[in-house]
């Protein structure tokens, strides 16, 4: 294969969605997997939609992901600058080359005018398009003379640049994961490549980028398909060559019903954003994957199989071994449901896998925010119980709370079900056989608890549960000899004591 270069290429347009996040992946992966280079390039041609703050926000997101660049923004590199408004001056040269070599034009028309044409197909039930028809009656150099053409340029009339789409020919073009697409150019309108505020259009900027950049393939999202045409016509005309074009498939709601979006996760109580973003103007806040408590390893992960499959059944993936088995062949055409349950299940696989100690660790910042205080010998015999059970460390909380604190209340449910006219003076027998222990250890609690249950002839199931009860107020929590052991003899006995005092 030829020298990979591939880039991701976001319009700081507003917050990155995890299409987007996807689409800079998955260019990642594919660099990496062929020793090729990874370029972040911010294209802000378009002023009119530059939001404050999202550059620096598609930054931190990609770098929280572990998506590295090799030349960008931050990271400089052999065609600084990766901002296309610092390259302004650069594109009108290849504007101008167009028009010299008849592939583009000047049009006047002001935007008044081309509403009016709008309005009048519109009334006929038509669409507008400035096309290889239309231009032919409207304002441009085509259809103007030489010196009114020099004159207008001369008087500065504001004007733009516009591709001219060859007239009925067929466009062929490949993509890796599509495969053959072929196009009328009936069906294409000839696009602005220059604006009259002397800025290029994604269109123009991206293409030219693309060639000095010496981009090798490019990976981005199905919405650009439509634009493929245009482009693979603009490499032709500059007589340059192509790079490889590979076009993802979309993300859709969890329903299957249309393109994920930005208000989905809101609404459907998932995020959409990696990371927390508040809109600069409204001052609206969406959240993030970050800050909802993912590991970055598992969004990753979740990411990763959400267009592209591996071929087998493996599904927990680290980046490394995602980078050895990636490849472009093994996307697939269609959208992916986005599952958010599947979601969750993907962090619970990482927090599972994660060292108890290090589990504790950040269990331990959400405990010092209660002002708890606790050896972290015994925390981790904590997280230890309980660390299956959860998908995200802020819920080990609703797990362990009893561990922490006695209870304030008893579930009403459980007492009814669970405590009966014999359960006072059980537990008070029990409290006196417990405080007996020596060595307070789950082991010997089990093995006094077993043999007085037998030797009285209790029901293991209405003891343990009345005990359960009154130890942590809900039916509900791990091993009841290993939260003995944790909470201490003295505090077993005070909760054994005032939960007969209370019920
Ligand atoms: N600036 C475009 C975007 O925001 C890039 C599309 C492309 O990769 O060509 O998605």
């Amino acid at each position: 294969m030829k020298n990979v270069r591939v880039r991701f290429a976001p319009s700081p347009t507003g917050p990155l969605h995890i299409g987007g996040v996807r689409t800079a992946l998955y260019n990642y992966l594919f660099a990496r997997k062929n020793n090729g280079t990874m370029i972040l390039r911010i294209e802000d041609t378009d002023q009119a939609r530059f939001v404050e703050g999202a550059e620096k926000y598609i930054v931190e997101s990609l770098a929280w992901c572990g998506i590295e660049f090799d030349e960008s923004v931050t990271v400089g590199g052999p065609h600084a600058p990766y901002r296309q408004s610092e390259r302004k001056e650069l594109y009108k040269q290849y504007s101008d080359q167009l028009i010299a070599s008849g592939n583009a034009y000047y049009a006047f028309d002001t935007p008044e005018e081309l509403e009016q044409k709008r309005k009048e197909a519109e009334a006929e039930k038509k669409i507008f398009t400035y096309n290889a028809e239309s231009r032919k009656y409207l304002c441009n150099s085509l259809t103007m003379s030489k010196q009114d053409v020099d004159k207008y340029l001369n008087e500065d009339v504001p004007h733009v640049v516009r591709f001219l789409i060859p007239e009925k020919t067929e466009v062929l073009m490949y993509d890796i994961i599509r495969g053959k697409v072929v196009v009328q150019t009936e069906s294409l309108d000839d696009k602005v490549l220059f604006k009259s505020d002397g800025m290029p259009t994604y269109h123009l900027a991206n293409i030219v980028d693309d060639h000095l950049m010496e981009i090798s393939h490019v990976i981005r999202g199905e919405e650009w398909l439509p634009s493929l045409p245009l482009h693979i016509l603009l490499y032709q005309a500059f007589g340059w060559e192509a790079p490889e074009f590979a076009h993802l498939p979309l993300l859709l709601k969890p329903d299957g019903n249309g393109k994920l979006s930005k208000r989905d996760g809101d609404r459907l109580g998932f995020p959409v954003f990696p990371i927390d973003w508040i809109d600069p103007v409204s001052g609206e806040k969406y959240t993030g994957y970050r800050e909802s408590g993912y590991y970055p390893d598992a969004f990753v992960n979740m990411l990763a199989l959400l267009g592209w499959n591996p071929g087998t059944e493996q599904e927990i993936f680290s980046m490394d071994e995602l980078i050895q088995v990636f490849s472009l062949d093994r996307v697939g055409k269609s959208g992916s449901k986005f599952d958010p349950e599947k979601t969750k299940w993907f962090n619970h696989q990482y927090l599972i896998k994660q060292s108890n100690e290090a589990v504790a660790n950040d269990f331990n910042v959400i405990l010092k925010e209660k002002s708890i205080e606790i050896k972290t010998e015994k925390m981790v015999k904590i997280v230890s119980l309980v660390k299956e059970r959860v998908p995200f460390v802020k819920d080990l909380w609703n797990e362990t709370y009893f561990f922490f604190e006695a209870p304030q209340s008893y579930d009403e449910q459980v007492v009814k079900k669970r405590w009966n006219e014999n359960s006072a003076q059980q537990m008070t027998d029990l409290a006196t056989k417990l405080s007996a222990i020596e060595a307070f250890e789950t082991v010997t609690i089990d093995q006094t608890l077993k043999e007085w249950i037998e030797q009285n002839q209790f029901g293991m199931g209405a003891i343990m549960n009345a005990l359960r009860l009154l130890l942590v107020g809900a039916a509900k929590g791990p091993h009841l000899g290993d939260i003995m052991e944790i909470i201490g003899k003295e505090e077993t006995i005070d909760r054994i004591n005032s939960g007969i005092n209370k019920l």
